[in-house]
């Protein structure tokens, strides 16, 4: 019997506000524990939510750059189970007026679109945080109270790598935004992940387990990969799945069952009697909407159009919105039609320098024709790629350009056939059982002799004209 994956996934997304959802304590991170409290977020009888009106507004951006329907008319309730971490028994949530719904984001897979739905998107406040010492557990609730925004899919995820495009185009998305944090390791984007089978063509969806408890968008695949086969196992030898929450315990690298899963009657939703009903009018939201930049599909897409760019390219340069404002720039001044030499160095050399400091390449404060500069020394032959690599290096550390840079340092490349003929017939003659070698098929012992030109011309020679040299060179040899 063969069967189809069915995955939705749960995000959850603090919002970046300076104070929490409804009360003015700060939310900065890391903070010493409980310094960030007050009697409204530690639940004291008599204290009163207000609304942070920014909050409000960030999670009406998310749901129209998710393509949802804004309610005009939305409410909070109270969704109740009792945790140490949750001072008031409650949460304040959204039950049945989310205030955005039935949107869409789109995502690339094997090289098509897919179009995942978005069930809603609400507003709720984030719970304390327990932490777990050898023999005591501690509770701080600086936390408490932060606003986080869900973001619901359709369960129209077909797999655990479109699970992964999904949320890497979220997140990235939401970058763009500038709401979020969206930084997994400090706990400000989490995602729980619904997964089941069914036969393949059925339309009843199969009993879902719940996996939570993953820290990477990896740690989601590998969860949901793991949990494709056990339930594929257990559906083939005729048992039930059994619907429950799942823990991921990468250490193992298994799922492992936590307990039942509630039901929404559980929680005993009600609607929060503190909080007035909301009613958003056309204008405001039009009014974000227009806030809300080109987003970075949209911008990827264009780029492929635009400068004949692949998907893949593309993609990474569009991922952060600083880097991809400077990279669209450098594209556009770069002067051949061509964009993939640009592009290259970007993703490459600059990227890789970028990692490196640890920031982002708008950040290394290279002006685009200085990189621009740089690359049509390599082009024209001037220098070779690898001493451009460390000229860009220094570029960057000194502040100083190319030319300045290759000339003090003697770097210009050799590219005089007489003089290189000298070199490569020299190598050869120390070299005998490497010429041997590539004489009997040795494609590498080229390569080696390559190597052994470049040593001894300070990596100076040009490369590409001694290769063609040592191939004419041996060619001539008699044996
Ligand atoms: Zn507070």
């Amino acid at each position: 019997m063969e069967y189809e994956t069915v995955i939705g996934l749960e995000v959850h997304l603090q919002l970046k506000t300076k104070s929490k959802a409804f009360c003015a304590c700060a939310t900065e991170f890391g903070q010493e524990p409980n310094s960030q409290t007050c009697p409204v977020c530690l639940g004291f009888p008599g204290s009163l939510p207000v609304l942070n009106q920014a909050a409000f507004f960030s999670a009406l951006k998310v749901g129209l750059a998710l393509n949802c329907q804004v309610q005009e008319y939305t409410k909070f309730d109270r969704k109740h189970y009792y945790y140490p971490d949750l001072p008031k028994n409650y949460q304040i949530s959204q039950y049945d007026l989310p205030l955005a719904r039935d949107g869409f984001l789109d995502i690339s897979v094997e090289n098509r679109q897919k179009r995942i739905g978005i069930l809603r998107v609400h507003l709720e406040e984030d719970a304390g945080k327990l932490v777990h010492e050898e023999r005591l557990s501690y509770v701080d609730f600086n936390r408490t109270g932060v606003p986080l925004l869900e973001i619901v899919s359709q369960p129209e995820i077909s797999s655990p790598q479109e699970a992964y495009e999904y949320l890497t185009t979220l997140k990235s998305a939401i970058e763009y935004l500038e709401v979020s944090g969206c930084d997994m390791e400090k706990g400000s984007l989490r995602c729980d992940a619904n997964i089941s089978l069914r036969k393949k063509g059925a339309q009843k969806l199969g009993r879902k387990t719940e996996l939570k408890n993953m820290n990477s968008f990896k740690a989601i695949k590998d969860a949901l990969s793991f949990e494709v086969i056990r339930q594929t196992e257990i559906l083939a030898a005729g048992e039930p799945i059994v619907q429950e929450t799942r823990l991921w315990d990468a250490k193992v690298a298994k799922t492992i069952s936590m307990r039942s899963k509630e039901e929404a009657k559980d929680y005993r939703y009600f609607p929060e009697p503190d909080l007035p009903p909301f009613i958003i009018n056309r204008d405001k939201i039009e009014e974000i909407r227009r806030t809300i930049p080109e987003l970075p599909r949209e911008k990827m897409l264009r780029w492929m159009r635009e400068y004949e760019l692949s998907e893949y390219d593309a993609k990474i340069l569009v991922s952060n919105k600083g880097d991809a404002d400077y990279a669209e720039s450098a594209i556009k001044t770069y002067p051949q039609k061509d964009k993939k030499p640009i592009a290259n160095w970007l993703i490459g050399p600059f990227a890789s320098i970028a990692t490196d400091r640890n920031c982002s390449i708008a950040a290394l404060k290279l002006s685009q024709e200085a990189l621009i500069e740089l690359i049509a020394f390599v082009e024209n032959q001037q220098i070779s790629q690898l001493a451009a690599k460390s000229v860009l290096a220094e570029m960057i550390e000194t502040g100083r350009s190319a030319a300045q840079i290759i000339q003090e340092k003697n770097l210009v490349q050799i590219s005089d056939t007489a003089e290189l003929e000298k070199i490569a017939e020299e190598v050869i003659k120390v070299n005998p059982k490497s010429v041997q070698d590539y004489k009997s098929g040795k494609a590498n012992a080229l390569m080696f002799l390559v190597g052994q030109a470049m040593k001894k011309t300070q990596g100076k020679a040009n490369p590409k004209i001694v290769q063609e040299l040592f191939k004419e060179a041996i060619e001539k040899l008699k044996f």
